[in-house]
């Protein structure tokens, strides 16, 4: 049977991606945006597996340690896991963009292995994100993409005719 999948953008996506150091590294700066919860269930609820695809620029180095990206992290995800809402995979490129690494969005890296192990079904899977290299992540995967404006939250009712249409 094929997978559907909804791979999913985090900064500016589903949480708030602070303007000025575009890092979420305390917990108080974690803020889950208007319409995610329900967005989310939505997606569960209509099977599908829920991938998170994000880049943190230099998690691991002197301006970015892992405990504090580690920290907020785990508490959305706890607040989604007490939601109903559990997501599959969490994907996360670490690296800087002058590293060329392979697994940076709009580069699929950190998805190609898991997508040996499943039968995409590229109909129905989409990347939600809010940038451009999220667009092209989907181009790369040749599957839709449903783009939200930075920081503003997902729009249930669109996000219900994008994935009837
Ligand atoms: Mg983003
Ligand atoms: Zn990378």
């Amino acid at each position: 049977m094929k997978t559907k999948i909804a791979f999913i953008d985090r900064d500016g996506a589903l949480i708030e991606e602070p303007q000025d150091t575009f890092q979420v590294d305390r917990l108080d700066l974690l803020k889950i945006l208007p319409g995610v919860i329900e967005s989310l269930k939505l997606l569960r609820d209509q099977k599908y597996k829920l991938v998170m695809v994000t880049n943190q620029n230099g998690v691991g180095l002197t301006c970015f340690p892992t405990a504090t990206f580690v920290e907020p992290q785990e508490e959305m995800l706890k607040i989604f896991k007490e939601n109903g809402i559990n997501f599959e995979r969490v994907f996360v490129c670490p690296h800087l963009q002058e590293g060329g690494c392979d697994c940076r969005k709009p580069k699929t890296g950190l998805v190609d292995y898991f997508l040996t192990t499943v039968d995409l079904d590229r109909e129905t899977s989409f990347m939600l994100g809010d940038r451009e290299t999220d667009g092209q992540f989907a181009q790369n995967l040749d599957i839709r993409f449903f783009k939200v404006k930075t920081n503003k939250g997902i729009d249930l009712e669109s996000l219900k005719s994008f994935i009837s249409s």
